[in-house]
């Protein structure tokens, strides 16, 4: 490790100054940037840690949203009696990511921000349509997620929050890469309250997308078999030493229609 400046704000307004004034970078739980710096793919002069910022943190049901601060753990989301009641496929999500180390450490925040081509929490926020919340704006899941460890946030910009609608029924089926536990492929089904279906793929592709022919075919029926009808193509997906473009496109329909039995 190189030396570096370690900042730890107390409020959100200090922690934006410090961003802003140094170029430095915001720390979560480390789980994907202290690695990052390790292997000196990051060097940023200063780390801004948040983890004494109170508003970044907590997890309430709001009316019919359902509201996760960016601090929030993994672990805490997992076993969340809150979650659980309004949107339990976000807790059976959050407790399948890496190992116990990792969910203790790292943030629902930290994983939207980093983007990870293979990280499940893309795939929940996409498929629900939930909104990003930063100390800037809200954005929209759709417009979010940029590309490869790519997003719309602007550099000294924190997530605050993720804002959830609490959809009618969901679930969220991975086929996990063995030595990792992210996502081969991960497909995340969420039936929203006008009763319209959303499937968002991650681990497939460059960056998290929705698989809209599988849309299509569970709106007419929201079936295992419909979904497992689609034949999705390669042209795009990922192909690596973990699995061919033409596996993970098979992988698609099937976890899809593992996600619907999961729901039914
Ligand atoms: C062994 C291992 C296995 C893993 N397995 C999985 C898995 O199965 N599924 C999965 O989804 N993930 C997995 N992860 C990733 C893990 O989920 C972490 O949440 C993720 O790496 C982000 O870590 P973090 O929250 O500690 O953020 P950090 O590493 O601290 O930060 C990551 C990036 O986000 C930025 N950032 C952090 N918080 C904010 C914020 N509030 N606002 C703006 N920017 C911010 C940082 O500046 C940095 O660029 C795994 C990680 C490891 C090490």
């Amino acid at each position: 490790m190189y030396a570096v400046e370690y900042q730890q704000p107390t409020n959100l307004a200090d922690a934006a100054s410090i961003l802003a004034s140094t170029g430095g970078r915001a720390l979560a739980g480390g789980q994907s940037l202290v690695a990052a710096m390790k292997l000196r793919l990051s060097q940023p002069g200063t780390l801004v840690d948040l983890s004494l910022i109170p508003d970044l943190k907590g997890i309430r049901r709001n009316g019919d949203r359902l509201v996760i601060g960016a601090m929030a753990k993994h672990a805490e989301v997992a076993s969340s009696d809150v979650v659980k009641a309004a949107l339990p496929a976000l807790a059976g999500l959050a407790e399948g990511i890496g190992d116990r180390q990792v969910r203790n450490m790292g943030t629902i925040g930290g994983s939207l921000a980093n983007n990870d081509p293979a990280a499940d929490w893309p795939a929940a926020v996409l498929a629900c349509n939930a909104t990003i919340r930063t100390n800037q704006r809200a954005i929209g899941a759709g417009e979010f997620f940029k590309g490869m460890f790519e997003t719309a946030l602007a550099p000294d910009e924190i997530v605050t929050a993720v804002d959830f609608p609490v959809v009618q029924r969901a679930a969220y089926a991975k086929f996990p890469n063995p030595a990792s536990r992210f996502a081969l492929v991960g497909v995340f089904v969420a039936q929203m309250g006008d009763g319209s279906v959303r499937v968002a793929v991650t681990g497939a592709a460059p960056s998290v997308f929705r698989a809209t022919a599988i849309e299509d075919a569970l709106a007419k029926s929201f079936t295992p078999v419909a979904a497992k009808g689609v034949k999705v193509g390669a042209d795009g997906l990922n192909s690596d030493l973990h699995g061919s473009a033409e596996y993970r496109a098979h992988l698609i329909s099937v976890m899809a229609s593992r996600a619907v039995v999961a729901i039914a």
